[in-house]
């Protein structure tokens, strides 16, 4: 005769700790036997499973195990027809006849839903009849244990913390990409005032070098400019996220750099050329005339 507490191998006086801990227990050592290379046996680990859950969902809800204990104590608790049924081992795999409820607890075949207590096919996720949830799938193995149990039938993980942990790290996530967004408007005010001097260098080595294709020298000036705007930019305190700022202060640094070379090489040249030989003949003929 199977009754919960001895299929628990507890005592009926048992506490709800010790009756927690028991089905944590019994529940363990199960898991392990339904991935056994005995068909039999994992069949019947099985249905020990679902015997924990149900012992679990009677004697840990006092509404329920208050009658069990007294339907209990006046005996007819197990089911004699069933016993021995599945197997000849002396196990706690026998189905037992539930005082409770005529249903939701007596079918192993099926899985009852809570509600309106029809018997849906096992692996369903939603009852039939009413929608209400009667299964749930386990997010780690993708496998599909009733919505009762607190372990999944198949990789024996805590459905319910494995839920909670799940949903934390998305809440976890939410505030941490909050954060960055925060802080990342933060750096760019900032850096503002650095990246308009940057913006600035940029634009004054363009101006200076496009004036200097058609003007010569007189693109030096904007030139000039941008060199002391980029000096200032690399020569500011380092800022976290600065990177890119810099990068384009020091790009508009050598542009302006070869472009001065390039500036004054070329007016040298131009006055060595034609300006010198041109003051020249003018000196000497200046000369002459005397
Ligand atoms: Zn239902
Ligand atoms: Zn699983």
């Amino acid at each position: 005769m199977q009754d919960f507490y001895s299929l628990l191998e507890i005592d009926r006086s048992a506490t709800v700790d010790q009756i927690s801990t028991a089905i944590d227990e019994q529940y363990d050592k199960w898991r392990r036997l339904t991935s056994h290379h005995d068909a039999q046996l994992q069949n019947q680990a099985n249905q020990a499973l679902f015997q924990i859950e149900q012992a679990r969902n009677t004697l840990l809800d006092l509404t329920k195990k208050g009658p069990y204990d007294v339907e209990l104590g006046a005996g007819g608790i197990a089911d004699p027809d069933a016993i021995h049924q599945h197997s000849g081992l002396h196990s706690p795999l026998t189905p037992l006849r539930s005082p409770i409820s005529s249903t939701a607890l007596e079918r192993t075949d099926a899985w009852v839903c809570n509600s309106c207590k029809k018997a849906n096919p096992i692996g369903s996720i939603h009852c039939q009849q009413c929608g209400r949830s009667v299964g749930q799938i386990c997010v780690k193995c993708d496998t599909t244990s009733p919505a009762t149990a607190k372990f999944c039938l198949s990789c024996g993980v805590n459905l319910a913390e494995l839920k909670t942990q799940i949903e934390q790290d998305a809440i976890d996530r939410e505030i941490y990409w909050q954060q960055q967004q925060k802080l990342r408007a933060e750096q760019e005010v900032r850096l503002a005032p650095m990246r308009e001097t940057a913006e600035s260098a940029q634009k004054w080595q363009r101006i200076g070098c496009a004036t200097s294709i058609f003007f010569g020298i007189f693109g030096l000036p904007f030139v000039i400019y941008s060199l002391r705007r980029s000096k200032a930019v690399l020569d500011s305190q380092h800022q976290p996220g600065d990177e890119s700022i810099r990068e384009m202060a020091k790009t508009a640094r050598t542009w302006s750099i070869v472009a001065a070379v390039l500036i004054v090489s070329m007016t040298a040249f131009t006055f060595a050329v034609f300006v010198l030989p041109l003051l020249m003949v003018l000196i000497g003929a200046g000369l002459e005339g005397l």
